[in-house]
C-alpha cells in the first residue's frame, strides 16, 4: 500500500484526507492518506524518517512550508515562491514542489477565465499571496498587490513582481481591474470583507481563497454587484489534484475529489471538528 500524508502542526481538522481517499477509491488504488503532527524542532528528522519508511508523498502545511526548503530539492517554482507544500519521495530523491501555484491557475482555467494580460488586484501578501502572485506574473497579468501592511506587499512585489499598495488604494485600483483575488484570512469564520462593497462591479471575476465559509461576505457582495465568483474550495481542490498527479503520474479524478471535498466542507462549516 502506498502511504501519503499531511505534515503540519497543529493539524486540527484537515480536508486533505477525504479528498485524496476519494481519488484512491475512484481509481481503485491501494493507497492511504494520513496526517502527521510533526515536532517543529525535528523537521529534518521527520523528512528523513518518512523517506526511510517508504512514504510516497507528503503535503506540508503551517508551520513547515518555508523551513522544509532546506530538507528537500525544491523545483524552480517552489524555490521562487520560497515555500513547499508538496514533497515527493522517489528512489533516493526527495523533491519539493508548490502546488498552491498550479492550484490557483487551474481554478481559473476550470472556470474558463483566461488570465493572460488581465489587470488583477491581489489583496494580501502572506504565504498564499506569494504563490498566487508567482502564477499571475508568469501568465502575464498586470498585478497590483494591496495589503494591510504595505511594506509586506512591497517585499512580495520586489521579489515576485507587481506593484505594491496599502488597502486604502483599493477604491482607485478596482474600477479598472478585471480580476480581484482575496488572499487574506479576512472573512474566515467572520462576516467581514477586506474590500469595500461600493468598489465592486459587474465586470470583475472575484476569487476568494478563504474556504470556510464557502460563501464569504466578499463573494456575496461581488455576486450582488454582478461579478462572476470563484470560491476558495476550487484552489484547495486543484492544489490537491496537482499533488495527486505529481505523486501518481495519473490524471486526478477531479469530480470525485471535488464532491468529497465539498461534502466534508459542509460538515466542517457546521463544526464537526
Ligand atoms: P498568512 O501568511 O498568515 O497571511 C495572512 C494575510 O492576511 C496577510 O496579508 C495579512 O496582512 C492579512 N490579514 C490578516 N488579518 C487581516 C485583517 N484583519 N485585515 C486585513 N488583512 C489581514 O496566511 P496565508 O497562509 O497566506 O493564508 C491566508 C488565507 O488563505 C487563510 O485564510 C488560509 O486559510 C487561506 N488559504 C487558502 C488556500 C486555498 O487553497 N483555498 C490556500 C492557502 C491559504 P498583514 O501582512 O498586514 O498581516
Amino acid at each position: 500500500m502506498d502511504v501519503y500524508g499531511l505534515l503540519g502542526n497543529p493539524i486540527g481538522h484537515s480536508l486533505s484526507p477525504v479528498m485524496h481517499e476519494a481519488a484512491y477509491a475512484a481509481l481503485d488504488l491501494d493507497a492511504t492518506y494520513v496526517t502527521f503532527e510533526g515536532d517543529p524542532d525535528r523537521l529534518e528528522a521527520a523528512i528523513e524518517g518518512a523517506a526511510a519508511l517508504g512514504v510516497s508523498g507528503l503535503n506540508v502545511t503551517i508551520p513547515f512550508k518555508q523551513a522544509v526548503l532546506d530538507s528537500v530539492e525544491p523545483d524552480d517554482t517552489a524555490r521562487h515562491i520560497g515555500a513547499v507544500n508538496t514533497i515527493a519521495f522517489e528512489d533516493d530523491r526527495v523533491t519539493g514542489h508548490n502546488t498552491d501555484a498550479a492550484g490557483v491557475r487551474r481554478a481559473f482555467e476550470y472556470h474558463d477565465v483566461d488570465l493572460a494580460g488581465k489587470r488583477v488586484v491581489l489583496v494580501g501578501a502572506g504565504g498564499a499571496a506569494r504563490a498566487i502572485d508567482h502564477v499571475l506574473i508568469e501568465v502575464g497579468c498586470d498585478v497590483s498587490v494591496a495589503n494591510r501592511t504595505e511594506s509586506r506587499a512591497r517585499e512580495l512585489t520586489d521579489s515576485l513582481g507587481g506593484t505594491a499598495h496599502g488597502l486604502s488604494a483599493l477604491p482607485d485600483l478596482l474600477p479598472d481591474a478585471d480580476v480581484l483575488i482575496n488572499a487574506t484570512s479576512v472573512g474566515m469564520a467572520e462576516d467581514r470583507s477586506p474590500v469595500p462593497e461600493e468598489v465592486l462591479h459587474g465586470d470583475l471575476v472575484v476569487m476568494d481563497i478563504v474556504y470556510s465559509p464557502l460563501e464569504t461576505t466578499l463573494l456575496k457582495e461581488a455576486a450582488h454587484a454582478g461579478a462572476e465568483t470563484i470560491d476558495g474550495a476550487w484552489m484547495l481542490l486543484f492544489q490537491g489534484t496537482e499533488a495527486f498527479e505529481l505523486w501518481t503520474g495519473m490524471d486526478a479524478p477531479v469530480e470525485d475529489m471535488n464532491r468529497a471535498l465539498r461534502s466534508e466542507l459542509s460538515e466542517y462549516r457546521s463544526g464537526s471538528d
